[in-house]
């Protein structure tokens, strides 16, 4: 929730740009780590969800690792304080520069997707004279019921290794001395909000974990991924996810060995809802059959909607007028460039400020400069004058 006195404060500043509630924030990350103290989890964020330098400090603080999916992520990891062994590396396409980053740094754990990979991992690493921790990233076949462009669980998915090469990898691994196999990894997609869903994840990799079991392999460690969703419609009533449903879905359908530990990997339900885009009203502009409310900021601030489908809650902070109805839409020069269609808000006016909440995360990180736009700046909630 904005207060008041921020959006007071928000008017000497230029808009569009991004503002992060730092105490919602640090709240969220206390939860987090106070459940997964209880469940004796242990969480890697994901910098892609926001990678901003503030952001990740208060994540480093509080004690998470790391879950990064590019040799640029593991590098940022690095530098903004994370422990090497605190760091872990995916992505379906490591190319040999960003595998050699990741073994030169000793980071914690490779997350292995394809045979292939397996491979240039083993010569990439007998190359340095190391042994490489990896995980196998499995593909288990779950439906995530959420937005198909963020599902990575199906077989259709490009991401991790599927049922079929499980054979090939238990006969390749006596031929890769410098391999050392420690985890077995999964991530099935992301918003997810149904629980069965990380109900039947656990399960599966449960059987997957048995059958590599019987063929003599064990794993230290299980990683699940992250995806757990959060409450875009109604931000304020769930400001912090629900991380005790979702541990405790996992402990009840992961069959846990002995001495195992039970990574997560949370990007958005961390920083989803400390984030919000601030934006001003342009023009009103009267259409033949509805208002348009054409803000300054745009897809190019937060692709989501453009990209998803994804609706996010807008607020007027400067109107308290009854409300209206508008195509609420971005300045960029593509009809996907719109906010909310046929939204009620308080009445608008040229040079209102809005608020587009729950923007924390894949907002600032995916970015980008069509048009020739300006990148929205970061403001935090400690630096305001108020
Ligand atoms: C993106 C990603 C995550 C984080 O997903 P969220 O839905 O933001 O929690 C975790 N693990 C991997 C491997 C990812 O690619």
């Amino acid at each position: 929730m904005i207060t008041k006195q921020q959006a007071e404060a928000f008017g000497a500043i230029g808009t569009p740009f991004y503002f992060y509630d730092m105490d919602l924030l640090r709240r969220t990350l206390a939860e987090f780590q106070a459940q997964a103290r209880h469940y004796g989890y242990r969480g890697h964020y994901a910098l892609k969800a926001n990678a901003e330098p503030r952001i990740l400090e208060a994540i480093c603080e509080a004690g998470l690792g790391a879950d990064c999916v590019s040799g640029g992520e593991v590098a940022l990891a690095l530098k903004s304080g994370f422990a090497p062994e605190d760091i872990v590396m995916a992505g379906v396409g490591k190319t040999d520069r960003e595998i050699l980053t990741a073994l030169e740094a000793r980071i914690g754990c490779l997350n292995c997707e394809s045979v292939p990979e397996l491979k240039v991992v083993n010569d990439l690493a007998a190359g340095l004279g190391l042994k490489a921790r990896i995980a196998l990233r499995v593909n288990p076949g779950v439906d995530a019921h959420t937005h198909s462009y963020i599902s990575t669980g199906l077989t259709e998915n490009k991401f991790g290794i599927g049922p079929n090469a499980f054979q090939e990898v238990v006969d390749l691994l006596p031929h890769c001395p410098a391999l050392e196999l420690i985890g077995l990894h999964v991530h099935v997609g992301s918003q997810i909000t149904e629980m069965p869903v990380f109900a039947r994840t656990c399960r599966k990799l449960g059987e997957i974990q048995l059958w590599f079991h019987g063929q003599g392999i064990e794993f230290q460690h299980l990683d699940l991924g992250g995806g757990l969703g959060v409450n875009y419609q109604d931000p304020e009533a769930e400001p912090v996810p629900d991380f005790k449903a979702w541990f405790e879905t996992i402990s009840r359908n992961l069959p846990v060995r002995p001495g195992q530990v039970v990574h997560v990997e949370p990007g958005r339900s961390l920083t989803a809802q400390c984030g919000h885009l601030v934006s001003r009203v342009t023009y009103v502009k009267a259409g033949r059959d509805r208002q348009f409310a054409i803000l300054d900021a745009g897809m190019n601030d937060l692709i989501r909607p453009a990209l998803y489908q994804a609706s996010h809650s807008i607020e007027n902070l400067s109107s308290e007028e009854p409300a209206a109805s508008y195509d609420i839409v971005g300045p960029v020069c593509e009809s996907s460039d719109c906010w909310a269609h046929q939204h009620k808000i308080a009445a608008c006016h040229r040079g209102d400020l809005l608020a587009i909440h729950s923007a924390g995360a894949y907002g600032q990180t995916m970015a980008m400069h069509y048009n020739q736009r300006e990148p929205a700046p970061a403001v935090y909630s400690e630096d305001l004058k108020i």
